[in-house]
């Protein structure tokens, strides 16, 4: 079967690499986690995200 598609959170880049060509971020599975009550995505997310507003001198 193929390999999982892989998405980019940064510029939305879709590979099937775990590490995105463009800009080297670690890419994630675009469709949503299984729950968990670890979120293991939740550290990625608010790195993305604090990474966005610094971008935008917000943080
Ligand atoms: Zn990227």
């Amino acid at each position: 079967m193929a390999e999982h598609i892989h998405k980019c959170l940064t510029d939305l880049h879709y590979t099937i690499a775990k590490l995105c060509p463009l800009c080297n971020t670690t890419t994630v599975l675009p469709r949503p986690p299984k729950f968990s009550l670890q979120d293991k995505y939740a550290a990625l997310r608010r790195e993305e995200k604090k990474k966005e507003l610094k971008e935008k001198k917000l943080y």
